[in-house]
């Protein structure tokens, strides 16, 4: 536990990968053993405490430079350990209650790795020679705000936004008219879509993926393909909807952080162009802390969702790779993002879904979400905070086919919450359990399809691809 920090240090900070000159090294040094003890810093070489209400982000085993994810406990700790905190609910909670709620909007960079485990006091004070250490001291003396803001910035911004990423807190609207799939060009006409999954196969046999693609490519105007949920390897997500589109279905291509790094991100979304893959979903992904044993690396991703969706953003509508480079034939996709509406708690959230927004989500698929009211209050956040204009949202319904089934769900997956009043109708229907799955879907859809703010659902079978035509056909949405 450091100081001003409210959870306890879990990683030692980063070394630098080369070794540096002796000034620098005892910069770092000194850096390390103020910030380390007040703030927890772990010398990422890119410090955003300004940006994170003075709490170190970097506690999070994620990584997660731009907000918490969807896996927050209901005690709000950490799912990847239970034991202490979540640390992005600490920045949120400590950010509302000192009014820097809207410093959490900016988009922020990846680490440089070659920045890494050096100090970033040289970088400071090298900005403020450069704009002059009078006029940084007079323009900070100065009784108008703005131009206190503008000089704190003219130090601070391009310390921690380098020009490679050039974050901000605006939204960047698409830079094209016309619809790239066909999912955007339903919602732009204003139809309530169902989107779903399909489960990648375990194996290489693609039999009972066609099988289950046909399924349900009649009912559902996309299919969705995981990128290998709970950390289980599975058929990759690429490939899953390679086979999708040769079957003419229209595939939602998700992508996580997890297991991937700025390159291969970059890599994947030109390759999905290759194969007509047209609606990309950026998810940060579950922790190999869910999956099976041995366990990966539990401490970082290269990259979260909120910055997955800023370089895809930009590789589409600037033409530019992160690195800035220019490029010749930019591919065009339909940007996605996932959102745990209940994770944390849903006035949160929505600060967090207004950020992926900013950065470039167009469409949002929830989490399985049980109490309709619920929703409600975070559809007003994002009301109030003038998003539900910029972006469509569908929202995740579980399919039940057990008790069982909802039972590991409250248990076992992280950002999935079953309400009691679910599981004790799951465990009284006995032999009926099945029909009483489809009757609370049936009830969930009937109760948001009119609500301001939705555009569809997102059916969730988990594995139960035959009661998706049952499902359209007696909510009405066929
Ligand atoms: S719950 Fe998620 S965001 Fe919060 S500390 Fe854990 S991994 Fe990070």
């Amino acid at each position: 536990m450091s100081g001003l920090k409210p959870s306890r240090r879990w990683q030692p900070a980063f070394y630098p990968f080369k070794k540096e000159k002796f000034g620098p090294r005892l910069l770092a040094r000194t850096e390390l053993l103020i910030k380390g003890p007040v703030w927890g810093c772990r010398m990422c070489g890119n410090c955003l405490l300004q940006e994170t209400a003075f709490i170190c982000p970097m506690e999070c085993p994620k990584g997660m430079r731009n907000g918490p994810c969807g896996g927050v406990t209901p005690e709000k700790n950490c799912y990847v350990d239970e034991t202490r905190k979540c640390i992005w609910y600490a920045i949120y909670k400590r950010a509302l209650k000192t009014g820097r709620e809207e410093k959490l909007l900016e988009v922020l960079p990846p680490l440089d790795w070659s920045k890494v485990g050096t100090e970033t006091w040289g970088d400071v004070f090298r900005q403020v020679r450069k704009v002059g250490a009078l006029n940084f001291i007079k323009g900070n003396l100065s009784k108008d705000k703005s131009k206190r803001t503008e000089t704190w910035e003219s130090v601070f911004r391009t310390v921690r936004q380098p020009v490679w990423w050039n974050g901000d807190s605006e939204y960047h609207p698409p830079a094209y008219t016309e619809p790239v799939s066909d999912l955007e060009k339903k919602l732009k006409n204003g139809e309530f879509v169902v989107a779903t999954e399909v489960t990648p196969p375990l194996s290489s046999a693609p039999a009972k993926l066609i099988h289950d693609i046909e399924l349900v490519k009649p009912y559902a105007t996309v299919i969705n393909f995981t990128d290998s949920s709970s950390a289980n390897p599975k058929m990759s997500g690429l490939a899953c909807c390679k086979v999708a589109s040769d079957l003419k279905a229209e595939p939602v291509y998700q992508i996580a952080a997890r297991d991937t790094t700025r390159t291969g991100l970059q890599g994947a979304a030109i390759g999905a162009c290759q194969f007509g893959i047209k609606n990309i979903l950026c998810i940060t992904g579950d922790s190999p802390r869910v999956g099976p044993s041995p366990t990966a690396d539990l401490n970082f991703v290269d990259i979260d969702s909120v910055q997955m969706l800023w370089i895809l953003r930009r590789m589409r509508d600037e033409g530019i790779y992160l690195d800035g480079r220019k490029m010749k034939y930019p591919p065009k996709y339909f940007l996605g993002a996932a959102t745990s509406p209940f994770a944390s708690d849903p006035v949160l959230q929505a600060i967090r879904d207004h950020k992926k927004v900013n950065a470039g989500a167009q469409f949002f698929q929830t989490n399985i979400v049980f109490e309709h009211g619920g929703i409600d209050l975070w559809l007003e956040e994002l009301d109030k905070r003038n998003v539900l204009n910029k972006v469509y949202i569908l929202i995740g319904v579980a399919t039940l086919k057990s008790y069982k089934v909802a039972r590991y769900l409250h248990d076992h997956v992280p950002g999935v919450n079953v309400p009691e009043r679910i599981l004790r109708r799951m465990e009284k229907a006995g032999d009926k359990e099945s029909e009483e799955g489809v009757q609370i879907a049936l009830e969930f859809i009937q109760a948001i399809k009119n609500k301001k703010g939705v555009n569809g659902i997102h059916l969730m079978t988990m594995g139960w691809e035959a009661v998706v035509e049952r499902i359209v056909k007696e909510s009405g949405l066929m």
